[in-house]
């Protein structure tokens, strides 16, 4: 055999791998900078689940997609696009596709909430002169990235009388911050230094530091927790117990930025999972009258395991889908939902992790996702063999790679880590259950669930156009 021969077998064998900016030409490598503008944009305006709700609701109406709860007592023959938000905090857009509903839909399902500090129900209280709030952390984190750094306050808060406040204080650069402390490495020693990772940061610990000055003077006790209160009494007309009816949330308080010297990467706090969330938002606001009904959804709860009535493991889908039944002027009944859910395709839109050049010891390479190759198609999550995946079958993830050849989509695959390293999972499971068919599919990216996570801008793109492509199929 010669060398051209040999070439030849090797190329058409061999699996290939496409570095995304190895196959942009400029133009396209331009689009992708600037889509992901507006991604940071998206980022630094989606801080919380509720803010994510709400700005897609918004860019939903400006393309015209209308409440489905305004259409839930007259059939509607004209209007195909529409959304529900449910709880304030969980969201769905569908466009009506040419085919009835029966046939299936092609659904994308991403989640909005991210690992964070929540404020706890009975959370002010004073300590050295201080006053402090405590906090219980929502989320896979590691405790310690959550030290000595900015933290802005998002919340919602339901007053006696059931007036409903909205707080965000540390976003604006003239706003305050707040922040937990760090022990000096000059004293960690023997306090840390011989103990588990896992003994050394507390929970319990995570405390903010919430003000200094006092109320009245050094003869009246608690004035410092009574500084605080008092205000936020005076700036929001809140009283201690309100803190009972209140979701407050800690949030890294930086921007978005550009990485590296050519700006081809972003770190962000929440790329998890409103990367996806972006992506299949743009995804579905830029498909035209597609052959079977286009859904997007975008969930709560999933990083504390889908629960919840705003999670994947709620009912949201299905009153969904029955709504959508409905405006169609399609059959209701159980038997045509059950139908619509079976006979739908569904990509869980979620991130996995990309081999980190610093600890490759965790991925097994020729399996591991890496940076700047594309969207990735997760055929199983899990932990120990799988288990508690629902693990995507042959035939499915034959069809989307031929989804994305067709349409020049640079993929790759991925696993979460080593066999026996750990794990995790993702919405997935909760749709499998309906008998649709899923895979999970979105970008990798470093340092995932840290306050700075870190995505390739090429990858970005590559969702969106990934996602695109998903909805425009007609098979
Ligand atoms: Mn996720
Ligand atoms: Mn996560």
């Amino acid at each position: 055999m010669n060398k051209t021969q040999l070439k030849k077998i090797k190329k058409t064998i061999l699996k290939k791998e496409t570095l995304v900016f190895d196959q942009l030409v400029k133009k396209q490598k331009e689009e992708s900078f600037k889509f992901c503008e507006n991604y940071k944009d998206f980022l630094n305006q989606s801080k919380t689940e509720r803010k994510a709700a709400g700005q897609i609701v918004q860019a939903a109406e400006a393309e015209g997609f209308v409440d489905i709860n305004t259409l839930a007592t007259k059939k509607s023959k004209t209007i195909k696009k529409v959304y529900k938000v449910f709880q304030g905090r969980c969201v769905a857009l569908a466009i009506l596709g040419k085919h009835g509903l029966v046939t299936g839909a092609n659904i994308i399902a991403s989640h909005i909430d991210s690992p964070r500090l929540d404020l706890k129900q009975n959370p002010v209280y004073e300590d050295l002169s201080m006053g402090l709030m405590k906090t219980h952390y929502y989320g896979g984190i590691r405790k310690y990235h959550w030290l000595a750094v900015p933290l802005a306050l998002h919340g919602t808060i339901i007053k006696a009388n059931n007036e409903t406040i909205d707080i965000t204080i540390g976003e604006d650069p003239e706003d305050p911050v707040f922040t937990v402390t760090d022990l000096l490495p000059h004293l960690a020693g023997k306090t840390q230094a011989d103990k588990k990772i896992s003994d050394v940061f507390e929970g319990e610990k995570l405390n903010l530091i919430a003000g200094s000055l006092p109320l009245g003077s050094d003869e009246e006790k608690g004035r410092f927790k009574l500084g605080v209160l008092n205000l936020l009494n005076k700036n929001y007309g809140i009283v201690e117990e309100d803190f009972v009816s209140a979701e407050i949330e800690a949030v890294p308080a930086e921007k978005a930025r550009d990485i590296g010297f050519d700006r081809s990467m972003i770190g962000s706090y929440g790329q998890d999972d409103r990367v996806c969330a972006y992506t299949s938002l743009k995804a579905i606001l830029n498909t035209r009258s597609p052959d079977r009904t286009a859904i997007a959804l975008f969930f709560d709860k999933e990083e504390i395991g889908s629960e919840g009535s705003s999670g994947a493991k709620s009912n949201f889908l299905e009153d969904f889908m029955s709504d959508l039944l409905f405006i169609g002027g399609e059959n209701t009944d159980n038997r045509a939902l059950r139908k619509a859910l079976i006979n739908s395709s569904c990509l869980s839109a979620d991130v996995n992790a990309a081999m980190d050049p610093d600890f490759k010891e965790v991925h097994e390479a020729m399996n591991a996702a890496k940076l700047g190759f594309g969207i990735c198609m997760t055929k199983f999550t899990g932990v120990g063999g799988k288990s508690g995946s629902s693990d995507a079958s042959a035939e499915f993830v034959g069809k989307i790679r031929q989804i994305f050849n067709k349409n020049n989509i640079v993929w790759q695959t991925g696993e979460l880590g080593k066999i026996d390293q750990g794990g995790g999972g993702t919405v997935a499971k909760f749709l499998a259950k309906f008998g649709m068919n899923v895979l999970d599919c979105g970008p990798a990216i470093l340092s995932m669930h840290s306050p700075f996570e870190v995505s390739s801008k090429a990858d970005v793109y590559m969702t969106y156009l990934g996602y695109k492509a998903f909805y425009s199929d007609n098979d």
